[in-house]
């Protein structure tokens, strides 16, 4: 690992500030993914703002039905929630089926949200890497792709998104909001929030340099059966191959997100009206535009079953 400074700031405001100061420091908040990329030198901030101290831990409800989530609220936290758990049980589901207990108790919402991707080019320094090393090639394209992205890709990065949470806070409509230096705050939607990666894969977010996360906010419950079923290598601690988050009323009407198929959490609002029609063409017009590798063409086939699954749950 590098050397590096550490500093602890006391409110939002003096961490967005103190990253103002030092344009190549990195929050760190459970460390969970930053620490295991900082000792592999992925990264190397030469300075660490540790936002642990900021008071951004709690769960409150907003006016209109909301809740707004503190950027630091645990994951095993917020799954936990009772308001969570009645109203937004698809995000208790979703964050249940990430990582394991203990990683849970350490992972905060901010980090979830800005965890890098999971391609095994991009965690081995000896191989090119556009994300990691701009310019340097994509080994992945022609590699071991069977874990990669399947549509919203580009020539640059073929990469996916290993976030669950952000699956379902994509189909919950959520929005992050944020602080930077000057003390201007946003909420980004998070339709916007991830990017994809065009020619420049190693910009990730909507984020600026030294924005800070301060809340996730969710929209008045939307209720109907809320299920998010992952599929992967095995039962625990392993990345998505294909997740569905799906959001189904009485009336039939949906919502549908998917992961693990694309670098951002994968939802097509103009496709939904086609769930009434079945897990077929729900999927068809999801993944319109699909452009697969030989290795992870399974996954087109996989996302349909895997909602064809999720829908009988749904109806009963
Ligand atoms: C073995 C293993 C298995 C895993 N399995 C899964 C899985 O199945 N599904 C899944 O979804 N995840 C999984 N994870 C990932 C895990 O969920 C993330 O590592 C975790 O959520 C990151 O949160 P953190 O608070 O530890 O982030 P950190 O590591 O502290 O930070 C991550 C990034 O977020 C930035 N950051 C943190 N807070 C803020 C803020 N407030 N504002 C701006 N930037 C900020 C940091 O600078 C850093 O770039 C797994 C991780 C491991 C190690
Ligand atoms: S797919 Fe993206 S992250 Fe993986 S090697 Fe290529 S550029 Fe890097």
């Amino acid at each position: 690992m590098k050397p590096f400074t550490y500093e602890r700031p006391a409110s939002p405001a003096e961490a967005a500030a103190a990253a103002a100061r030092h344009p190549a420091a990195k929050f760190i908040a459970g460390g969970t993914n930053l620490l295991d990329l900082m000792k592999l030198q992925i990264e190397a901030p030469p300075h660490l703002i540790d936002v642990n101290g900021l008071g951004l831990d709690g769960i409150e409800p907003m006016a209109g039905g909301g809740l707004r989530i503190g950027a630091l609220v645990r994951n095993t936290d917020l799954a936990a929630d009772a308001r969570v758990r009645r109203d937004y049980a698809l995000l208790s589901r979703a964050l249940l089926a990430g990582a394991s207990g203990q990683l849970r108790n350490k992972a905060t919402t901010a980090g979830n949200l800005l965890q890098r991707t999971r391609c095994p080019y991009f965690y081995d320094t000896n191989m090119a890497c556009n994300k990691r090393q701009p310019g340097s090639g994509c080994a992945a394209i022609g590699g071991v792709s069977r874990q990669l992205a399947v549509i919203g890709h580009s020539e640059a990065c073929i990469a996916t998104n290993p976030s669950d949470m952000a699956v379902a806070l994509r189909a919950l409509d959520a929005a992050v909001e944020t602080i930077a230096a000057d003390g201007a705050t946003r909420s980004i939607p998070m339709a916007d929030f991830h990017r994809l990666p065009g020619d420049t894969p190693q910009r990730e977010t909507a984020l600026r340099p030294g924005e800070l996360i301060t809340a996730v906010t969710l929209p008045a419950p939307v209720g109907g059966r809320q299920i998010y079923r992952k599929v992967r290598d095995r039962a625990s601690y392993a990345f998505a191959l294909v997740s569905v988050a799906a959001i189904v009323q009485r009336d039939g009407s949906a919502r549908v997100a998917l992961g693990g198929v694309a670098p951002r959490p994968w939802r097509v609002e103009a496709a939904e009206p086609e769930v009434a029609r079945g897990a077929g063409p729900a999927m068809r017009a999801i993944l319109d535009g699909a452009r697969p590798t030989h290795e992870n063409a399974f996954k087109v086939t996989l996302a349909e079953r895997t909602l064809g699954a999720v829908l009988a749950e749904a109806r009963g």
